[in-house]
């Protein structure tokens, strides 16, 4: 059951998973069934008890739709509230009020999936609100590199980010490197480190009890892949350790939130588009020409939006098969250019 807590009636898709595995001894397992809030915009749902999703605008089709950041969870404790993702300074306040809402619990730690602008800028905001921040140890070392120069740089675009010139950058607090558990016997986050997938610094956070994953970026619900700062053949491994884990809800980084089988389909992408490119470059094309010649229907029935509209993505894939691309540094640079003088200092910082 979902309770909808802003606006609007009480809406529920059941969907059935369809897939039926038969094992070895034959044994059929039982699809699961999963219900999925049916929401809008900014509404906020109690995906499970305790656990509210807020769901953040975005649509890689519709440019009238404005971006509202990352989508937000918060997982109630006994005596603190710990969210997911600290979005952007205006839209974390917004998060916070919604939060207020539905406790009266401070807020005790944020998360950053990843280090990205939608995802982790919002710190400031939580820390001013008593917050601690807690991210993977790759994430806290991009954010604290590459951070203050994009930040400077929003803040000096004439048509940048008023919450960005009005409020400065605030980075991880406490970093771990595989695992951090939050455990008050009600209810248990484990933060966990599966590997390079959009980032070099993503974690994720799942929740047991509930059999929920909070994916970040990781994970997305529709076309919003931005595959500039990822390994792909390595965010391939983490879906497939992320569809290890007992889950039935899928909460993405941007999207709807959906049943397990979203881990699934965007495994499926990566690989897909990774043997595309790698037939194309065998065949000696372009990227743009592999980019063009793309079918992959299902993809646009699960998104909306052709592959072959995502062209970055083909010529990130494109450059990573042809050798061009050091994982290493990935996102110790500012997009889309070469390596910051910050990045050459942590190629050589020892990693920990
Ligand atoms: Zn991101």
């Amino acid at each position: 059951m979902f309770k909808k807590i802003v606006t609007g009636s009480i809406a529920m898709i059941a969907v059935a998973f369809a897939v039926v595995i038969a094992d070895d001894k034959q044994q059929v397992k039982e699809p699961e069934k999963v219900e999925l809030p049916a929401m809008k915009f900014d509404d906020v749902n109690e995906v499970a008890p305790g656990v509210f999703f807020r769901y953040s605008s975005i649509s890689a089709t519709d440019k009238t739709v404005p971006f509202g950041g990352s989508n937000n969870i918060w997982v109630v404790f006994k005596e603190y509230v710990v969210v997911i993702d600290a979005n952007f300074p205006k839209e974390a306040g917004d998060v916070l009020e919604a939060i207020k809402k539905t406790t009266k619990l401070p807020v005790k730690y944020v998360f950053d999936t990843h280090h990205h602008g939608d995802h982790a800028w919002g710190n400031t905001v939580w820390a001013k609100a008593g917050a601690k921040v807690i991210g993977q140890t790759n994430c806290a070392r991009l954010l604290k590199l590459n951070g203050p120069d994009e930040w400077t740089k929003e803040q000096k675009k004439a048509d940048g980010r008023k919450d960005i010139k009005d409020n400065e950058l605030k980075l991880v607090d406490e970093s771990f490197d595989e695992k951090f558990v939050l455990d008050d016997g009600t209810q248990r986050i484990e933060f966990l480190f599966l590997g390079h997938a959009h980032t070099a610094g993503d974690a994720v956070a799942y929740l047991p009890k509930h059999k929920l994953l909070c994916t970040g970026d990781a994970c997305v619900n529709g076309s919003f892949n931005f595959m500039g700062h990822s390994n792909s053949a390595s965010w391939i491994k983490v879906m497939e350790k992320a569809e290890k884990l007992d889950v039935k809800l899928v909460c993405p980084g941007h999207g709807k939130v959906a049943g397990k089988d979203l881990l699934g389909l965007q495994r499926r992408y990566f690989t897909e588009l990774r043997a595309e490119v790698q037939k194309g470059i065998d065949d000696k094309k372009k990227h743009e020409e592999i980019a063009s010649g793309l079918e992959m229907n299902w993809y646009k029935e699960w998104t909306g939006k052709a592959a072959k509209e995502n062209g970055d993505n083909v010529k990130h894939i494109y450059e990573e098969l042809t050798g061009k691309v050091d994982h290493s540094k990935l996102g110790f640079r500012t997009m889309p250019g070469g390596l910051t003088p910050a990045a050459s200092a942590l190629a050589a910082e020892p990693s920990r």
